[in-house]
């Protein structure tokens, strides 16, 4: 049975893992990079807190033994089901079972404007873009004359009050904080204004109301502008508005209010659902069709206790992969499948040393501070792949605990041709997207 996995992430990396040197089944991984992202701690890669190979993984090294694990590194652009392949920029693949798990990427919600000067933060290339534009910024306002426009580039707009929103501004704060003022004794940093915008009424809407107090309470603790009830309408570049008509002078905006699923095209007897999310049955079956699966961020499987799928998190991602491996080793064996059901163990989520919230379901339990700190970076330093990044990692928190300090707070500057119409931000998202630009 020759399985083709697209998308190398939590899921797919995890399922190809799983079916490794397994009897009976050949595996192709195919991925647009030739390296697994840990995504939680992209927001560390953005604010100079960890290198970027810190937390990438070659996927090549973790087959290296395999007997029937392939990889390809391409750009898939459409499934053909009829002809059971998938059509990429290296070729047609084909398949006697795909497994979509692209992921999802993020969702400006068809707001071109911000799409053109926002940032993202759903791959290491943006995180590390992040990091440049952030950096930029304070050169820039070093020699800048006018108090309006320093102002505007040390400014810094988060919109999205979910975990990634509220790790990111904490983060940011804790630069300002520490850092920065001793890399630039010529700017005043009281000017800085670090703002994080959430739609509703609360941050970390998904977890308990405790988490949520205590998470804006160590936020404006760390001097974060946290704004609820605040719904972006648009940005220029400059000027942040605010559908209440509020507006923010700014040279960053950071986007984490929005992700869809990244669904390849040829898909045609299945519509998608809320979030442009495929919808599966309870073994990860895309039906009508027979032989294509989706595990992960793309994939929406209906529960009663999920009536909206599962979240989108992890360890979603990875126990799907592994119901679905032993699915497909138990139908090539003869044996009877599984349904898939999620075991929930909790959420967390980390605002700046010492500070973080943890939310367990079984026993309910909700806990905060330096405990929580401690757990978050225990489960973070365990999932990241790869013991020498592990170790990094690990040095690195150490580093940055005791000397208050990080040390990759480089500027590897863009490179932008006199002759370029796209401002590289735009550039390097359509790159994301495999646009060849
Ligand atoms: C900033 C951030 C922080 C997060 N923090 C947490 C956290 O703390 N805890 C948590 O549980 N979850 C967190 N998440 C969510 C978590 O990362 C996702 O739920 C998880 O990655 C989903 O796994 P997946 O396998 O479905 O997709 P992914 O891990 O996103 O993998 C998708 C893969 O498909 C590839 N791909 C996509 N399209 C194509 C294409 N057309 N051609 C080729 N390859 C393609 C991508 O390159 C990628 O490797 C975070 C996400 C982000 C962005």
């Amino acid at each position: 049975m020759k399985i083709v996995i697209a998308g190398g992430g939590f899921g797919g990396l995890r399922l190809a893992r799983k079916l490794n040197n397994k009897r009976g089944v050949e595996v192709l991984l195919v991925d647009r990079f030739n390296y697994h992202q840990f995504q939680p701690l992209f927001y560390q890669v953005a604010t100079a807190g960890l290198d970027a190979s810190n937390i990438s993984f070659p996927l090549r090294k973790v087959f290296q033994k395999s007997t029937n694990v392939r990889l390809r590194m391409a750009d898939i652009y459409r499934v053909e089901p009829e002809q059971k392949k998938l059509v990429t920029d290296i070729g047609d693949i084909s398949y006697d079972k795909l497994v979509i798990a692209t992921g999802a990427g993020t969702n400006f919600f068809g707001n071109k404007e911000l799409e053109t000067h926002a940032f993202s933060m759903k791959s290491t290339v943006e995180a590390l873009q992040i990091r440049h534009r952030l950096m930029e910024n304070l050169e820039q306002a070093t020699v800048e004359k006018d108090p309006q426009e320093i102002e505007r580039l040390m400014n810094i707009a988060v919109v999205g009050g979910g975990p990634t929103g509220v790790e990111l501004s904490g983060a940011l704060a804790e630069m300002k904080n520490y850092v920065l003022p001793k890399d630039y004794p010529e700017l005043d940093f009281s000017k800085m204004t670090i703002y994080l915008l959430e739609g509703s009424g609360k941050l970390l809407g998904a977890m308990s109301e405790k988490s949520s107090v205590q998470a804006t309470g160590y936020l404006n603790r760390l001097g974060v502008t946290v704004r609820t009830n605040t719904q972006v309408a648009s940005y220029d570049g400059k000027t942040l508005t605010n559908k209440d008509g509020s507006q923010i002078q700014t040279a960053t905006v950071l986007w984490a209010a929005g992700i869809k699923g990244h669904v390849p095209e040829g898909i045609t007897k299945v519509e998608t659902v809320r979030g442009n999310r495929l919808p599966v049955n309870q073994f990860n079956l895309l039906e009508p069709y027979q032989d294509i699966y989706a595990i992960g961020d793309v994939a929406s499987m209906v529960t009663t206790e999920y009536p909206h799928g599962h979240p989108q998190v992890a360890p979603v991602a990875i126990q799907q992969a592994d119901n679905l491996a032993s699915n497909l080793l138990a139908e090539l064996a003869g044996k009877p499948t599984h349904a898939f059901s999620y075991r929930d163990k909790g959420s967390m989520a980390t605002v700046g040393r010492n500070l973080a919230v943890v939310d367990m379901p079984k026993p309910k339990l909700h806990f905060g501070g330096f405990l929580a700190w401690l757990v978050w970076m225990a489960l973070h330093l365990m999932l990241i792949l790869g013991v020498k990044n592990r170790l990094f990692v690990f040095l690195n928190w150490v580093y940055n605990y005791v000397t208050y300090d990080q040390s990759l707070r480089l500027i590897f500057r863009e490179f932008h041709r006199p002759s370029d119409e796209q401002p590289p931000v735009l550039q390097a998202r359509k790159f994301m997207e495999g646009e060849k630009v």
